[in-house]
């Protein structure tokens, strides 16, 4: 292991007042607003990782000929710090966001992190701005860890020069009764081909042009499908997906396999832990389109949800696709969804034992 390297703090002499602070922390959403300070740690070829500062958030100065502004070298992460109820912070699995960061950085041609660094990095602003982790229930502060490329010109090559960025973000609670879904081959042509296992930028873009098309149709999401046959579910939006076969004990909890297309959701991963530690059997599986509507006309596929670290756990209320349209179940969150989610946000905020040493404890 090697030893991060030091982050010199130079935090923000005007923090926002403690009041404005609290306001916006009473309703904060998702994504509007921002805590006092960032990290920035800098990549330059031949000498490294070096100049790891916390600074004022504020904007970045860029040349109009910077590399990322044109060839799209960025990635990105999200994990949540929660409060527990005896007042301490905690983050949940920030190594598996290090190690998924570096698996990102290498298939877009970026050099990689230290996992040691990137946890030190969330430490070390999540400790400065500690007053901004909310304590209202299911209210976190949300990291955003990101990288971009900061070389200046237009050739076309892997840029010399990167910088690491780590802002954050408060993040009230979130859960919506039932999101309706847009399914239809041609969302895959949106998707990048080959990026899809990696967090990065570009494939959300290529994803808007579905998006949209999706909340013309009523629909809240897209479901992207494998773009070779067209028929394999993968995940949906910036989401992984579940689908929960029987009912009760007997309920098996099913979610796409990895492809190399799909997106490796930590929380995906964390949830195949959970059900089995609640007894459900669980699979790894490829999961048609047509299996799903069949399943669901049948009876025997009873629930499905979407479930990533900004959302936690989704349920998924109806689906249009060329295949049909379809209500999930009663179009209302089912019992084994319901019971994951609990059982997830109190491993998380420090209610449930933490069987799977999977809390990391900050402050
Ligand atoms: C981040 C993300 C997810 C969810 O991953 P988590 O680690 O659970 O937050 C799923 N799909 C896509 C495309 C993503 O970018």
């Amino acid at each position: 292991m090697t030893s991060p390297i030091e982050i010199e703090l130079k935090p923000s002499a005007h923090p926002l007042a403690a009041e404005e602070r609290q306001a916006r922390l009473a309703n904060p959403g998702f994504g509007r607003f921002f805590t006092d300070n960032m990290v920035t740690i800098r990549w330059t070829e031949g000498r490294g990782w070096h100049d790891a500062q916390l600074v004022p958030y504020g904007p970045l100065e860029i040349d109009p000929a910077n590399a990322v502004l044109h060839y799209g070298q960025t990635i990105f992460e999200g994990l949540k710090a929660y409060r527990s109820a005896d007042g301490s912070i905690q983050t949940f699995r920030p190594y598996a966001n290090a190690e998924r960061f570096q698996a990102s950085a290498r298939r877009l041609a970026m050099p990689e992190l230290p996992q040691e660094t990137f946890v030190a990095a969330v430490e070390a602003l999540v400790q400065q701005d500690a007053e901004w982790v909310p304590s209202q229930d299911e209210a976190s502060l949300y990291l955003r860890p990101f990288m971009i490329a900061t070389e200046v010109g237009l050739g076309v090559r892997p840029a010399n020069e990167y910088l690491f960025l780590l802002i954050a973000s408060p993040a009230g609670a979130y859960f919506s009764g039932g999101i309706k879904l847009a399914g239809s081959p041609r969302s895959t042509s949106g998707r990048a081909g080959g990026t899809g296992a990696a967090k990065c930028g570009g494939n959300y873009a290529a994803s808007l042009v579905a998006q949209a098309q999706a909340a013309e149709k009523g629909c809240d999401q897209v479901v992207w499908l494998d773009a070779i046959e067209r028929r394999w579910i993968e995940e949906m939006g910036g989401m992984n997906l579940y689908f929960v076969f029987g009912e009760g004990e007997n309920a098996r909890v099913v979610t796409p396999e990895l492809s190399g297309s799909l997106l490796p959701g930590i929380t995906r991963d964390s949830l195949l832990g959970i059900a089995g530690d609640l007894g459900y059997a669980t699979e790894e599986r490829k999961i048609s389109t047509d299996e799903w509507r069949d399943g669901n006309a049948a009876g025997t596929l009873t629930e499905v949800f979407a479930c990533g670290t900004a959302a936690v756990i989704t349920p998924v209320g109806s689906v249009k696709s060329a295949r049909g349209d379809w209500t999930v179940g009663d179009g209302n969150p089912g019992p084994v969804t319901l019971k994951l989610r609990d059982t997830l946000l109190a491993l998380q905020t420090g209610r449930r034992e933490d069987t799977h040493n999977w809390m990391h404890r900050i402050g």
